[in-house]
């Protein structure tokens, strides 16, 4: 069964926004998908409501089998979320920021698993660092340590590359591609063609709260490329 089951999800705001209508979405462990999407499609306020904080106005979502408002903490537990707003504490250092986001979700301290993750993402010689001295790539790296400390089986990336350069976005890329090689499953928004080719299995197309498409890569590739 998929890892994620999106189930007929609907979002209304109370300021009268249609954020979200009848989206469903079956996603399999394992895989990478992108949600790609305008600015104000509603990438945002769908994985804010597969991560539990944002209620739905209709409709259900499951994370490993756990409806994620009836069994919030044990389909938290499965989930990782990068924020797409840089929020680090300037003067912890990399290691305490990563050791507190596990703490917060009860889970007991495992240096050997810390030391691991630092160093898959080139953050091991810099774990005394505190998160001000960093450079942006080395900060998005730390907020996506702090996003796996309590290993999740899925990492949520949303808009990983907004407002980053050429450089600074090949690097999010290769992380990316690691993490899939770990076995982590990975869902990313982003507003980039380039981006959701580059890195996703498949890719979902969402515009004005409608998912309007959800093919695999080679498959949308391969219809763009039979109309050339
Ligand atoms: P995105 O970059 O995903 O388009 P926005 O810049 O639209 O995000 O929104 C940034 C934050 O403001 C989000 O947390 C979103 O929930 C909130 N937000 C966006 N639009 C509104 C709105 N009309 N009323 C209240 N909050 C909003
Ligand atoms: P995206 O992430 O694709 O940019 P969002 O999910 O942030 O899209 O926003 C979808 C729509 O919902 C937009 O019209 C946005 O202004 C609105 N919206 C987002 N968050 C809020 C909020 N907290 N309150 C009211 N409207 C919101």
């Amino acid at each position: 069964r998929p890892i994620i089951d999106i189930d007929h999800i609907s979002k209304q705001y109370d300021s009268g926004t249609v954020a979200l209508n009848d989206v469903s979405l079956q996603i399999e462990e394992g895989e990478i998908l992108a949600l790609l999407g305008p600015n104000g499609a509603g990438k945002t306020t769908l994985i804010s409501i597969i991560c539990g904080l944002v209620v739905p106005s209709g409709g259900t979502v499951r994370v490993g089998g756990h409806d994620i408002r009836r069994d919030w903490r044990a389909a938290r537990k499965m989930i990782g979320l990068v924020p797409q707003e840089i929020a680090l504490e300037p003067f912890e250092t990399v290691i305490d920021s990563v050791r507190f986001t596990r703490g917060l979700y009860g889970e007991g301290p495992d240096e050997a698993y810390i030391e691991q993750l630092l160093r898959s993402l080139a953050l091991w010689d810099k774990r005394q660092a505190r998160t001000r001295e960093l450079s942006g790539g080395m900060k998005r790296r730390v907020l996506i340590a702090k996003a796996l400390s309590h290993r999740p089986k899925v990492l949520f990336l949303d808009e990983p590359t907004a407002g980053v350069d050429v450089t600074l976005r090949r690097e999010m890329w290769q992380v990316v591609r690691e993490l899939r090689a770990q076995g982590v499953t990975i869902i990313l928004t982003t507003h980039y063609l380039e981006e959701a080719e580059d890195m996703a299995d498949r890719i979902g197309v969402i515009n004005r709260g409608e998912l309007l498409l959800v093919q695999s890569k080679d498959a949308l590739m391969g219809e763009f490329g039979k109309k050339r």
